[in-house]
């Protein structure tokens, strides 16, 4: 063999795994390879000398490639690939190469990486948790993942070689499936194509829903040949989606029906939805409010306070009962009142959307407005009666006297001309005081110093406090800033005020008054060393004709309350029975 091979004009030959013929010039064969040797079945001592012709009969030896037959001793007739070169290290060889078209070898080791795909495919098919199948044209299983077996309690190895119907037979629970998957099955054939179908398997705990794939294989005849069967459940998703589905059908309903209109808009403002109640409204139908700015129908004096509001929900605060004006279709404006908030993006947490409930108020401001009225009017009416009760008792005196006169013919009547002019001062008391309540005066708002007002009201009831033996004592801080008021209606206040701390003191004592700034406001403080008030009295203070005095009217607190609140300020009544009141006004600056 070493002989052999340093002798050989390609020594390298028996190393090499493809089947190799070295030739003469003229086709006659000079040496094989072992590969050769194997693939013909011949030894190259049989071989040597004879023509290329004796192993591949119909060899047209004009060509460098070529399939041929090869007549060797194992094979009747086996096609393989020749390819003829000449030997680049010495002309006077040429070296043939014979390749199997379909060689033993070949197919041994293609069997085995098929084997090998076959495997993984089969692992990998038996471990995905979808339905898995292969069918031949005849519709019989040729392969069934494992998936497939667990859902029909059947186990897959046995599907192979059954149809449909058979499988229909043997598990009868599942009858109505393996029908309605022949009668697919037939329409894909038919179409010719790949088709997609849901399919329902039922179960103990409810229908499994699959999403089925089934794609047909045709031969070349166009013979049916394999139909591939892939199932995905979809159960979850279906049923999560028909539960959405059912939560947004039923608020559509609430949306739909209600009474409010609902809305959503996107973060320009521009609606998105519109729920039919605002046909009623405002005229317009839902659908000619879509992509339309929530912003255009609002009142021109509105949108400044709904800008802001907008800001706020894109901050993602909720907007309670925000009210404005909307214009209707025909151009008027309704009074509404909205609730609003922002929908959030999950991921990026911005808000994305903005939904709005928002309902006509235009009837409820209106009750509202007449309820204030019959409010006004039922004191109107308590006025009447109080004022009429306390002006018939004075006139009831005076015209007692007067026919005592009449009867008596004219007498000495001095002394009872007192008590008439009391009762007349009386009725003109309540009179002037009413008018201040009822007039409406031309009142000409100026900006004034708190400190001179409350000077001139002290100069003014200085001496009656004296008689009284009470001293007013004044402690008003220094450049208190201006307020905007009616000069001689506070000066009334501070009138009414100041007497009636006099008038808490018979026996003498201090009032002192107090004002200084408080932040945008002046607060005075009107404290007295008096009766007091009792708790339970406290609550009827500016009732009309409240009053414990003999000659009072119990109109002036009623009156300052009034006067204090048109200027836009409060009155605090403190008191502590027997020890004093304590009366704080608080005024804006103006
Ligand atoms: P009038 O002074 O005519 O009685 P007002 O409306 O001024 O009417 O006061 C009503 C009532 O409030 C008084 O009658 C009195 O009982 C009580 N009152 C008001 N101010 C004081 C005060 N400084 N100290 C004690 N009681 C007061
Ligand atoms: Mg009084």
């Amino acid at each position: 063999m070493g002989n052999k091979l340093t002798r050989s004009p390609m020594p390298f030959m028996h190393q090499l795994s493809d089947a190799i013929i070295l030739l003469t010039k003229d086709f006659s064969i000079q040496e094989i390879n072992s590969a050769a040797e194997k693939m013909t079945g011949w030894a190259q001592e049989e071989l040597k000398g004879l023509p290329i012709s004796s192993l591949l009969p119909d060899l047209n030896i004009k060509r460098n490639k070529q399939q041929a037959v090869l007549s060797g001793d194992i094979h009747d007739s086996m096609i393989v690939d020749v390819s003829i070169d000449d030997l680049g290290t010495d002309e006077a060889y040429q070296v043939c190469i014979l390749k199997p078209v379909n060689t033993d070898v070949e197919e041994v080791n293609s069997g085995a990486i098929e084997n090998f795909q076959e495997d993984l495919l089969v692992t990998l098919t038996n471990i995905v948790p979808d339905f898995i199948g292969i069918k031949d044209g005849y519709g019989k299983f040729v392969y069934a993942n494992k998936f497939s077996g667990d859902i029909f309690g059947y186990p897959h190895t046995d599907f192979i070689g059954k149809t449909d119907a058979d499988l229909a037979q043997l598990v009868p629970y599942f009858k109505p499936v393996f029908d309605y998957c022949i009668e697919t099955d037939e329409g894909v054939w038919q179409e010719g194509k790949l088709q997609r179908c849901v399919e329902k398997i039922p179960t103990a705990s409810g229908a499994r829903i699959f999403d089925v794939y089934k794609i047909p294989v045709f031969d070349e005849e166009g013979v049916r040949k394999n139909l591939l069967v892939f199932g995905r459940e979809i159960t979850d998703q279906v049923l999560s989606h028909e539960k959405l589905q059912e939560s947004e059908s039923r608020y559509r309903l609430l949306a739909e029906n209600s009474t409010d209109i609902i809305s959503t808009h996107n973060v320009e403002g521009e609606m998105l939805y519109v729920s039919p109640a605002c046909e009623q409204l405002l005229g317009y139908t839902p659908q000619e409010l879509l992509s339309k700015k929530a912003f255009d129908l609002f009142h021109p004096s509105d949108i400044r306070q709904s800008l802001k509001v907008h800001e706020q929900l894109l901050k993602g605060s909720e907007i309670s009962n925000f009210q404005f004006r909307l214009k209707s279709k025909k151009g008027e404006y309704h009074c509404v009142e909205s609730t609003c908030r922002g929908i959030k993006d999950e991921l990026t947490g911005e808000v994305i959307e903005i939904i709005a409930v928002t309902r006509d108020i235009s009837e409820r401001l209106e009750a509202e407005e007449l309820l204030r009225k019959s409010d006004k009017l039922s004191i109107v009416g308590q006025l009447a009666a109080s004022v009429a009760h306390e002006i018939r008792n004075p006139l009831t005196a005076l015209k007692g006297f007067i026919q005592l006169f009449q009867s008596k013919g004219i007498v000495d009547c001095e002394k009872y001309y007192g008590i008439m002019l009391d009762e007349l001062n009386r009725i003109e008391q309540i009179i002037t005081e009413l008018l201040i309540l009822a007039k409406p005066q031309s009142k000409t708002v100026e900006k004034k110093g708190i400190k001179e007002l409350i000077h001139y009201v002290v100069d003014l009831l200085d001496r009656q406090a004296l008689v009284h033996n009470v001293h007013i004592v004044c402690d008003l801080e220094e450049n208190l800033p201006l307020i905007n008021c009616v000069e001689n209606e506070l000066k009334q206040v501070f009138i009414n005020l100041v007497k009636n701390a006099i008038e808490a003191m018979p026996d003498g004592g201090i009032i002192h008054i107090d004002s200084e700034r408080k932040g945008r406001n002046i607060e005075i403080i009107i404290q007295d060393q008096g009766c007091g008030i009792p708790p339970e009295s406290l609550k009827k203070l500016g009732e009309p004709f409240y009053s414990t005095k003999e000659k009072g009217t119990g109109l002036g607190l009623m009156t300052s309350y009034k006067i204090i609140q048109e200027h836009f300020g409060q009155i605090n009544i403190e008191s502590d029975s027997g020890r004093g009141t304590a009366v704080q006004i608080i005024l804006p600056i103006a």
